[in-house]
């Protein structure tokens, strides 16, 4: 089980919103009751949250394979709304409970198409926008040891 707020099946609405010019431009008690009002219409099953991707975004251009042996494909535990398009799309599992964020397995953090085996993903040709242009290059998340550095070697 992967244990941290990015990865939580608690979806965590301000990592969702952390880059967002408009929600930053609301003072901080605006911003509270906007994640709380969101948070609550999902599960009253009231209103969804839609992921708001540019299309045509750049793929991000890390070699995986070289890599999935020491990053375990950490990037699959990161939470994210899919956008109405993907949801619609109905190729990708979400949240039932908070929809359109992207499915968890509760056991291991990690997303359902996800070969725990191989570390590949199952969807690749329809993977999500997100998927395919996050980079985890800088990310001490996923690399605390720095990129292609073994996160396990302290
Ligand atoms: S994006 Fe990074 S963390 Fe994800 S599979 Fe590729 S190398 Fe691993
Ligand atoms: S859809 Fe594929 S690439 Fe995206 S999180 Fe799931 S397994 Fe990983």
């Amino acid at each position: 089980m992967i244990d941290d707020s990015r990865t939580s099946t608690d979806i965590d609405l301000w990592q969702e919103f952390v880059d967002d010019p408009d929600f930053l431009e609301l003072p901080s008690g605006g911003q509270e009751k906007l994640i709380e009002f969101l948070n609550r219409s999902m599960e009253m099953k009231l209103g969804v949250v839609y992921g708001n991707e540019e299309p045509n975004q750049k793929e991000a251009c890390i070699d995986c394979k070289s890599y999935q042996g020491k990053c375990k494909s950490k990037c699959c535990t990161l939470i994210f709304a899919l956008t109405q398009e993907e949801a619609e799309a109905g190729k990708v599992q979400y949240n039932k409970e908070k929809p359109y964020f992207i499915a968890r397995d509760e056991e291991d953090g990690y997303c359902p198409h996800l070969d725990r085996e191989s570390y590949q993903c199952n969807v690749w040709n329809d993977r999500p926008i997100r998927c395919r242009s996050y980079s985890c290059e800088k990310d001490d998340y996923i690399w605390p040891n720095g990129f292609g550095i073994d996160p396990t070697t302290p």
